[in-house]
């Protein structure tokens, strides 16, 4: 039997539950804080700020939101930043991406301390994933993790192929893989025989950015099949990186686009967001 993997459902479970932690924490005296930072109008960021802002409502976590115009220089956006690190009611800061060209996204990632990078993009949070030290996990493949764990699916031994290697997906989810005793490989736009390594993959996690490009003879019979791609077509629709109506009857377990991956992310950003506010508040 195949199983639609219902992110919007697993995710919902998981505020519930974080919830339920800003709650013991604010009777603590802790009210977990989270810095929303947006430079600039671009359409998407704009939608998904507000989606994070009313996630954290919903479970009760402060958001202060930073909108700036598109004309902010660098230097006033690390002065923006350095102020939100230095504050103590500050517990998580997010910066969107992309910002506009003008700005050093890297600088700025740079510039937030680590303690408080709740999207897990600094490299001192990348370095200690890739040790097996505690750190802020990238929110998505943080999500993805949950999803296949609170599925009932094991990753443990499977040969999980992962499509795409960029530093906020590919490359984090096969550290994260890797570290549930997934044996993983790897592609990306350069790989040679794409099609042969996706028919050996149990689990397949499929991060290009192109829409339907998993199709059906990719795969082998009963894969689980991990989509984060988010495409939106021609006639206005939101699409995947996997072909789902060509896919869905030769799986054992898939994602849909929308209701997959995505409200796992947002998920994640909130337990994050928790444990920072927990963190700072022993130290
Ligand atoms: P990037 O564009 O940074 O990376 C895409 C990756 O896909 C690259 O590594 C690229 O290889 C690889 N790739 C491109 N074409 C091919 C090909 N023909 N064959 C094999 N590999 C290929 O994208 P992101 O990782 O940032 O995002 C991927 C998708 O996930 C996007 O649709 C994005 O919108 C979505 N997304 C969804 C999130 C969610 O919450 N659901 C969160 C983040 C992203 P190379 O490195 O060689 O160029």
């Amino acid at each position: 039997m195949n199983q639609i993997m219902d992110g919007k459902k697993i995710s919902n479970e998981i505020k519930n539950e974080i919830k339920q932690e800003v709650s013991e924490l604010k009777e603590k005296g802790i009210e977990p804080t989270l810095a929303v930072v947006l430079v600039g109008e671009d359409p998407a960021s704009k939608i998904y700020v507000s989606n994070k802002k009313k996630a954290c409502e919903y479970v009760g976590i402060r958001s202060l939101s930073y909108l700036l115009p598109k004309e902010t220089t660098e230097e006033e956006l690390l002065s923006l930043v350095q102020t939100l690190n230095n504050r103590e009611d500050i517990h998580g800061i997010l910066v969107q991406l992309p910002l506009p060209s003008h700005i050093q996204e890297e600088k700025v990632i740079m510039s937030i301390d680590p303690k408080k990078d709740v999207d897990g993009f600094h490299p001192i949070n990348v370095g200690a994933l890739s040790i097996g030290k505690k750190a802020f996990l990238p929110c998505t493949p943080a999500g993805i993790i949950e999803l296949l764990k609170r599925s009932d699916i094991s990753i443990e031994g499977k040969h999980c192929v992962v499509i795409g290697r960029s530093n906020i997906v590919g490359k984090p989810i096969s550290m994260l893989l890797l570290r549930e005793n997934g044996t993983v490989t790897v592609c990306h736009s350069k790989t040679v025989n794409l099609k042969e390594l996706c028919q050996q993959g149990d689990i397949i996690v499929a991060a290009i950015g192109k829409a339907n490009f998993i199709t059906a003879d990719m795969i082998k019979p009963g894969a689980v099949l991990i989509d984060v791609g988010i495409n939106r077509l021609e006639n206005g629709k939101l699409c995947g990186d996997i072909d789902f109506n060509d896919c869905k009857d030769k799986v054992s377990a898939i994602t849909p686009v929308p209701g997959g991956v995505g409200p796992m992310t947002i998920a994640m950003l909130l337990y994050n967001c928790v444990l920072g506010a927990r963190q700072q508040g022993e130290e």
